[in-house]
């Protein structure tokens, strides 16, 4: 039974998340549980931009006792509940904007619930964590059905079993053999999901919400629509994407064959050239990780176990990279004919 809802008669949520973690399918879920087995009326949609893998995602849910039509599709702008799918998001996007003062938010984390406080710079309300990457990893499932299970307990008024029920439904027509590790994964993410409440302290501010405005639209886009500035992709930052793997460089093992660079699409690979016999040669210093999406394609290709695959966070990752040298690139670039 809901006891808490808005001005309008709705309890909202809002799902922050990026593209290919199931957010999505995660809303649904939930929403439909809601009306089947909880009694209530629910409505869902979600917004992205381009489909591509790793953007921003966000999905919305909102319920009403049964009594009560929602009438309103618009974005959730200010949630009781807001799931976050991945950490790396909260540096890059203003995942809790508009979260009500005594609001929920459940964070994608190893993080104890005081470090996700100020991790989150959270004014007030309670802050709930779960390592749903390490559970999805260990019971081989995804994220969203942890997330899923986490939020069904922070709810409080969602039945499990009617959420187990449309996991078995949604399921079992195309991926008949995911069901077992995704009741695996909804269970593990609500019984091992941790929270705290926080009073008003004046540690940090609360946070509205602001709409989203895009800084070209027809008025000043450049000719063609085509950012002419150098190397914009310097500014790229794939690590959102990433689901806790990482292809991991043993360099004593690398022979230079060149297969990882042509096979990543997106030019992780961090190359030196030096003087061997007299001769130009490139050789391979790692990965700049950065740019990374964590697709292990490059595990796949490389003929000299050079490559493997690692868990992110047993890693420092800012020691483990490899740093592109745009400088020298420059340089040999103007250099050409040594080359
Ligand atoms: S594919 Fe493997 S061996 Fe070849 S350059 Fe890349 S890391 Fe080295
Ligand atoms: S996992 Fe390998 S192929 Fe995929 S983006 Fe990272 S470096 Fe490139």
């Amino acid at each position: 039974m809901l006891t808490t809802t808005n001005e309008l008669g709705y309890y909202e949520i809002r799902l922050e998340s990026i593209g290919g973690l199931g957010a999505n399918v995660a809303g649904k879920i939930l929403a439909e549980a809601g009306v089947i087995g909880s009694g209530l009326n629910a409505l869902n949609f979600a917004s992205y931009g381009s489909e591509k893998k790793g953007s921003p995602v966000k999905s919305y849910i909102r319920f009403a006792p049964k009594e009560k039509q929602i009438r309103i599709n618009s974005p959730v702008v200010q949630p009781h509940l807001v799931a976050i799918f991945h950490e790396n998001m909260v540096n890059t996007n203003p995942v809790t904007q508009g979260l009500r003062k005594d609001g929920i938010v459940i964070l994608n984390t190893s993080k104890s619930v005081d470090e996700a406080r100020d991790f989150l710079k959270l004014a007030s309300g309670t802050v709930a964590t779960v390592d749903a990457i390490r559970i999805a990893l260990e019971v081989k499932t995804r994220i969203n059905m942890v997330m899923l299970g986490a939020i069904v307990r922070m709810l409080g008024f969602i039945s499990l079993d009617s959420v187990k029920e449309v996991i078995k439904q949604t399921f079992e027509k195309k991926y008949p053999q995911t069901i077992a590790s995704n009741l695996a994964g909804l269970e593990a993410g609500y019984n091992q999901v941790e929270s705290k409440f926080f009073e008003y302290d004046g540690k940090y501010q609360y946070v509205e919400y602001q709409e989203e405005r895009r800084p070209m639209g027809y008025k000043n886009a450049p000719i063609g629509g085509t950012i002419v500035e150098y190397a914009n992709t310097i500014t790229k930052n794939n690590m959102t994407s990433r689901i806790g793997k990482i292809p991991v460089f043993v360099k004593e093992k690398c022979i230079n064959c060149g297969l990882c660079e042509t096979t990543c699409p997106d030019y992780v690979f961090v190359w030196d050239r030096i003087i061997e016999n007299g001769k130009p040669k490139m050789i391979n210093m790692g990965l700049d990780y950065q740019y990374c999406k964590g697709c292990l394609r490059c595990v796949d290709i490389c003929p000299a176990g050079a490559l493997v695959e690692g868990i992110e966070r047993e890693y420092d990752i800012e020691k483990i990279s490899a740093k592109h040298d745009f400088d020298i690139y420059e340089k040999w670039y103007e250099d050409g004919e040594k080359r």
